[in-house]
């Protein structure tokens, strides 16, 4: 039997088609001059994936359930927006978050070079370590044909005393 007090995991995955002439959000950052991606909100597929990660580790449900038809003022909402009051929720719940981590899989962009920057915008966000990595994969499936961005994310969290 589990203590009651023992740490929890969370996973939360999301996945957005590119669009032409959408400016590109991803990791609470804008990418000049990279595609964006459709969606009614800036469709930062990493800040979805770990809200998603963030509220199934709390057992708080999912972007759709938490920010549903019954909560019309975040549609549209930023990433950074919704992470932000999602890690609100979390630690109302009574929960701290004790790291978060994303992986962005896609042929672009390339994180790499703004890994540091990405990492730094989401932990300012979330209020503890965020981890960002990335993968291709290798030319199959929607993102390695280019069609879109997908993120995949992890969360800890542990019971506030
Ligand atoms: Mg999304």
């Amino acid at each position: 039997m589990s203590s009651p007090d023992a740490p929890r995991i969370g996973v939360g995955v999301d996945v957005h088609p590119f669009e032409d002439g959408r400016e590109l959000w991803l990791a609470c950052l804008p990418w000049p001059g990279e595609t964006g991606v459709s969606g009614h909100s800036d469709g930062d597929v990493a800040a979805h994936a770990a809200c998603d990660a963030l509220l199934s580790a709390a057992g708080l449900g999912d972007l759709g359930s938490v920010f549903g038809v019954d909560r019309p003022e975040w549609h549209g909402a930023s990433g950074a927006a919704l992470l932000g009051e999602v890690v609100r929720l979390v630690t109302g719940a009574g929960f701290a978050v004790g790291n978060v981590s994303v992986q962005v899989i896609g042929n672009r962009p390339k994180v790499g070079p703004r890994r540091t920057e990405a990492q730094a915008a989401m932990s300012a966000v979330v209020g503890a370590p965020v981890s960002v990595s990335a993968t291709t994969t290798d030319g199959l499936g929607l993102t390695g044909r280019g069609e879109g961005l997908a993120a995949i994310a992890t969360a800890l969290v542990i019971q506030a005393d």
